[in-house]
């Protein structure tokens, strides 16, 4: 089994991918969001696969390059090649110096990770602030897994939530106890991936079992019916063709959410696969198990839906929760297939 590690260092830096400003997919309303470096996971499905390595990545972009070789020349560690389909770097000997991307006329390789002072990222991710309370949006944190940064990541949350900004943390929750109650205290919304119900292809598709991500999502159940933070919670499935997309899986999942979540959950929406991160994975020069998978069609996502709503509904208890009321609840989002 991995292990969680600790990547940051207490430094008051964050490891982070990028910045994506006016998202409407990481909470409500308008939101900026940090996308930290660094996951516990490898999701064989993953639309972030430059935020897995907490390290520094180069990528070529084909399109940018002019085929000068400049890099190849710069490269003392010859770890570069120009060939017919392409720039090829040997990792093995690469010494990660830069050089390539420092000498790149055109921006063909471009670096992916960064450090940031927390300082400075409060300053960058405040620039949005107008637009949070215009649309009743804020500020998300995501990965990577945040929470692999636990100590800055709740540095920075703290000096957001001090400026009067709502917060969100997208996490794995695989992770400790004492990292989340670092964390938590700082975050108003938590945004919880639930992938797969079962454990051995929960371990299969992620590389990581689900066994400490829901006994985790249990404990933000206490915490929020205590009255402590996070005050929401939006569960999100991905529907992936073959991993996760099946009745049995959602059928599951829902059980799981009824009966650990049913009195604390604000939304859980069923995602729908796209395939939309295929170039990053050609960028980083790796194979993509679903580089040729086909989007869900609108009767599969309709389907697993139904499965959703039905499980909730029939495990409600009507003394204690509105089951019509609750399964409006849940829903399905992302581009399907165009149908005939
Ligand atoms: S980072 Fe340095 S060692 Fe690695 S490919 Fe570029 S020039 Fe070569
Ligand atoms: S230096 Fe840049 S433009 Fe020239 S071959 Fe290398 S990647 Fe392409």
């Amino acid at each position: 089994m991995l292990e969680i590690t600790e990547q940051n260092n207490h430094e008051n830096v964050i490891n982070m991918l990028d910045i994506q400003r006016l998202s409407t997919e990481d909470g409500p309303g308008l939101r900026t969001t940090l996308f930290t470096k660094g996951c516990p996971l490898k999701c064989a499905w993953c639309h972030n696969p430059e935020s897995i390595s907490p390290k520094r990545q180069r990528v070529w972009i084909d399109t940018h390059c002019m085929g000068c070789q400049l890099c190849v020349k710069a490269c003392k560690a010859n770890a570069l090649q120009m060939t017919n389909t392409g720039l090829i770097k040997d990792a093995a000997l690469c010494a990660d110096c830069g050089a390539c991307a420092d000498i790149c006329p055109t921006g063909a390789i471009e670096v992916k990770g960064d450090k940031k002072s927390v300082d400075e990222l409060c300053y960058e991710l405040l620039k949005d602030r107008a637009y949070f309370e215009e649309s009743g949006g804020g500020i998300t944190i995501s990965g990577g897994d945040p929470l692999m940064q636990a100590e800055d990541t709740a540095k920075l949350f703290a000096a957001l939530q001090a400026q009067g900004v709502q917060t969100a943390l997208d996490t794995t929750l695989f992770t400790s106890k004492e990292k989340l109650d670092l964390v938590l205290p700082h975050v108003d919304l938590l945004l919880l991936d639930i992938k797969i119900f079962d454990n051995v292809r929960h371990e299969q598709w992620t590389g990581v079992s689900n066994i400490r991500i829901l006994e985790n999502a249990r404990y933000i159940a206490q915490r929020m019916r205590k009255g402590e933070n996070p005050t929401r919670l939006w569960i999100r499935t991905p529907i992936i063709p073959g991993a996760t997309d099946t009745v049995e899986n959602i059928k599951a999942i829902a059980q799981f959410v009824t009966a650990e979540l049913g009195d604390i959950f604000e939304r859980w929406e069923l995602c729908a696969f796209n395939n939309l991160c295929k170039d990053k994975y050609t960028r980083l020069g790796l194979d993509w198990t679903f580089a040729d998978a086909t989007l869900m069609r609108t009767t599969q996502m309709d389907e697993l839906l139904a499965a959703a709503k039905a499980t909730f509904a029939s495990s409600v208890s009507s003394a204690s929760l509105d089951a019509s009321a609750d399964s409006e609840k849940i829903s399905w989002t992302g581009a399907v297939q165009m149908e005939d």
